[in-house]
């Protein structure tokens, strides 16, 4: 699943379309395009038989214009400056649709953190924090979880800023772990959101997602949740897979007896559960035979060559970035609606928000509370991208794909907030 097209490049081909329906000037796509700000830094770890390795890490803070800078950090091997310059850019137009009083941004480090042990990830995710701290903070640039990292390394994150500024604030990263000011809600709410959208998507094309097949691509925090809170609403999972290959069933799969046997008996990986008909290859996967597809591991997984081939009529992107523009326009064509990431996935950043509100005020949320809120929002927004796409853009049948709605409203709002202050 390596990515073919440079992430970046799509992100701007995307931006392309949208300034040319909101018709704006070149100017302004330029000032939309250009992140604010790039920090590169070195993170050293001293690995286990005592030699040194030193890793690059970066924070890319796009656009700041409705607010603090916010979005995740992943660790990967493949990670590079361009997917997260990509990925900052998205996060601005996903808080802003999301209708969250952020900016953009986001972080990586490039790096397999499957390679190290516990010890050199602690030191890898404190000095990486420590490096950027004095550019994040509660009200400057807030992050959170993405690939590869969770409410641990959140922890280490919150333990390195305060070590280092002499501050005792919660709200600088969100994603933490309960003990820290986290919300227990935090840890499915992406895939919850995913869910919802979803179920509310099966809603306008069949009248209800109940029997509906579904292949999941990608089992970590987001495929696993989505998996599970679809079979709970009565949709079929009938495909899972992960970095390793997949599994296919047409009686349908468990999503949590899946993540059970994988994390207690089998190699962690999905390939090895035993009760299906047949094991696939990611690429099988993507072109199943099932009524909705949700690619929920890396970017550019479907590209102009399988874009044909694709069975499913509902394509919800749970990843970032995983329809590549040329396959985009393959599948508007043959009226395949994707519901796109930064409508879909938002829900993580959403539940980030009410964290962040949380901790701000020293208060506390119930469970429910957040839940209902965050379901609430994800139902919202998705309606307020698809009246757009019906009533502006031709819905489907139409040009245009349900992202550029998204973009729209999203890069609507930004341009507003910028003339506001006088930056453009
Ligand atoms: N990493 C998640 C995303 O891409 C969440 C970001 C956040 O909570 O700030 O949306």
């Amino acid at each position: 699943m390596t990515s073919r097209l440079d992430p970046y490049e799509e992100a701007k081909k995307q931006l392309q379309v949208t300034v040319s329906i909101l018709g704006l000037s070149k100017e302004v796509y330029e000032m939309l395009a250009t992140p604010e700000r790039i920090v590169q830094v070195k993170v050293p770890v001293m690995m286990r038989d005592g030699s040194i390795k030193v890793f690059i890490g970066w924070r890319v803070q796009h656009n700041s214009a409705l607010g603090p800078y916010k979005g995740g950090v992943r660790y990967s091997p493949e990670t590079n400056l361009s997917e997260v310059m990509a990925l900052a850019t998205w996060m601005t137009w996903k808080n802003s649709l999301a209708g969250l009083p952020y900016g953009g941004a986001k972080g990586g480090i490039q790096v397999d953190p499957f390679q190290l042990n516990q010890f050199e990830l602690m030191q890898l995710s404190k000095n990486y924090f420590s490096a950027i701290a004095p550019f994040v903070g509660v009200d400057l640039d807030i992050p959170a979880p993405d690939v590869n990292t969770n409410p641990q390394t959140m922890a280490w994150y919150i333990d390195a800023y305060q070590m280092k500024m002499g501050s005792k604030e919660l709200g600088v990263v969100t994603g933490k772990p309960l003990e820290l000011g986290g919300l227990e809600t935090r840890i499915y709410s992406t895939g919850l959101g995913v869910a919802s959208v979803t179920q509310a998507a099966a809603k306008k094309l069949w009248g209800g997602i109940e029997g509906k097949t579904v292949a999941v691509q990608g089992f970590g925090n987001v495929g696993f949740y989505t998996a599970k809170f679809l079979k709970e609403m009565g949709a079929k999972i009938v495909a899972i897979s992960d970095i390793k290959g997949g599994i296919y069933s047409s009686r349908g799969l468990d999503p949590e007896a899946v993540k059970e046997y994988i994390t207690k008996k089998g190699s962690g990986f999905v390939i090895d559960y035993p009760d299906v008909e047949r094991r696939i290859t990611n690429e099988e996967l993507l072109t199943t035979d099932v009524d909705i597809l949700v690619p929920a591991a890396v970017e550019n997984v479907i590209t102009a060559e399988n874009a044909p081939k694709v069975k499913a009529k509902l394509i919800v992107e749970g990843a970032n970035g995983p329809t590549a523009p040329e396959a985009e326009q393959v599948l508007v064509k043959r009226q395949v609606v994707i519901v796109p990431d930064i409508l879909a996935n938002s829900g993580g950043v959403v539940m980030s928000h009410i964290e962040w509100v949380n901790n701000r005020m020293g208060g506390w949320i119930t469970e429910e509370e957040a839940k209902n809120k965050l379901m609430q929002k994800m139902a919202d927004n998705f309606n307020a991208v698809w009246n757009f796409w019906e009533n502006k853009l031709g819905g489907m049948g139409g040009a245009y794909s349900m992202r550029s709605a998204a973009q729209a409203i999203a890069v609507d709002k930004v341009v507003r907030a910028m003339k506001l202050r006088g930056w453009i």
